[in-house]
């Protein structure tokens, strides 16, 4: 086999390749809980499932507009002004597979061979693979109690720097940036000339009455220098339909047209009718999941703090403990220590290697209360008896 340099830089996502291993363990018959997943365990709601039935129905199975419906851009415009108060028109949209899709031609489009990308850490597996398949070298900045460290991200812009890379609500910390950090990063941005391209992913997703604040909307100077990238997956619990979408400056959203008419076409047309039922929807049902997940965030980060130390989320479905106190003699790293736990407790975690933050591990809230009781009891008996 010969293979690309490009494709022998990458790696698997580590988060797809674990979720593989659980669901052999499932399907021979081990009870697995999953503190591994990376998405909303409630199905998609009714009236977007009935949307997209539809439009089936309705012969919407055919080649669409590439950067979207014009009906879902004018929709996504609409909502990103009114919730997240950024400026935007139909021509400020793209939609394209998922916000995985989006950020990967994003950085097609504005990264040079030998490009650096800054990227705080903990970071999302995704990130450091799409920069380096556009040629780009990511440059990792650790943060401070998993908020922005400024002066680090200051120092750590060079010549070469094209964009800083910021993702609140996090993944896999779920910490949500706060607003004078996050104008500081578009105040860089400014004064340097380069990107930032702001992941919101988890923008519906908050906690305890904390915030989710969209950088562009901070300063409408930061306008032509910021990409906003939501998606519907996780929001909306729409991770199957592959709709994400970018906000940007319209000549920017033009010029990742072109990249994306290559590539992929239209996303699914009948998925983005499913979309569109999303945003007409009635917001109670939003808010409901909303609801779930913060009763859940109350048991689980009770349960967590009694084995491990653990900065408490704001957002996303994440708790990210630090179980250095494990390691040593008995794991020899976070790896050891998830391989244990899914072997012996049966329960599947994320090791914090896989987002640049070894001796910790990613633990989702996003599974009954019922089984987070279990797997937190589970976990207490292997780890401390
Ligand atoms: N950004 C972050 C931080 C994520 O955690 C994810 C998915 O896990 C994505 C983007 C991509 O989501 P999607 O491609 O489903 O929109």
């Amino acid at each position: 086999m010969k293979l690309s340099q490009r494709i022998l830089n990458i790696e698997e996502s580590k988060t797809t390749g674990l979720m593989d291993l659980v669901q052999q363990m499932q399907a021979s018959g081990t009870e697995v809980i999953s503190f591994n997943a990376g998405e909303p365990d409630f199905n998609s709601p009714e009236p977007i499932l009935q949307a997209t039935i539809e439009a089936l129905k309705a012969g919407k199975t055919k080649y669409s507009a590439v950067p979207g419906l014009p009906a879902l851009r004018k929709a996504i415009a609409e909502k990103v002004q009114k919730e997240n108060g950024i400026a935007a028109e139909a021509a400020n949209i793209l939609i394209a597979n998922g916000s995985k899709q989006i950020l990967y031609n994003v950085f097609q489009a504005i990264c040079n061979p030998g490009d650096e990308v800054i990227i705080p850490s903990p970071y999302w597996v995704t990130f450091p693979e799409i920069v380096k398949l556009a040629g780009g070298t990511p440059v990792f900045v650790d943060t401070q109690d998993h908020q922005l460290d400024l002066e680090k991200i200051e120092a750590a812009i060079t010549p070469k720097t094209c964009a800083i890379l910021v993702n609140s609500p996090n993944n896999p910390t779920g910490a949500v940036f706060s607003e004078a950090s996050l104008r500081a990063v578009g105040q860089l941005a400014l004064k340097h000339e380069i990107y930032v391209v702001s992941d919101e992913a988890y923008a519906g997703l908050t906690y305890d009455g904390a915030k989710h604040l969209s950088l562009a909307a901070l300063d409408p100077a930061f306008a032509p220098w910021v990409i906003t990238t939501q998606s519907f997956s996780k929001d909306y619990c729409m991770t199957g339909f592959r709709v994400g979408f970018l906000v940007a400056d319209k000549a920017l959203v033009k010029a990742i047209n072109n990249l994306h008419s290559h590539l992929t076409g239209n996303v699914c047309t009948f998925a983005q009718f499913g979309a569109i039922a999303a945003l007409e929807m009635d917001p109670q049902i939003m808010l409901q999941m909303q609801e779930t997940f913060q009763r859940r965030l109350d048991i689980a980060y009770p349960l967590c703090t009694e084995i491990f130390d653990c900065v408490k989320p704001q957002g996303a479905f994440y708790l990210f403990p630090n179980v250095e106190k494990y390691l040593g003699e008995r794991f020899a790293d976070d790896d050891a220590l998830a391989e244990y736990l899914l072997k012996e407790a049966h329960v599947a975690v994320v090791p914090g290697s896989s987002f640049g933050a070894p001796g910790h591990l990613r633990i989702s809230f996003s599974t009954s209360e019922e089984n987070i009781r279990k797997g937190f009891e589970r976990i207490k008996k292997a780890l401390v008896g």
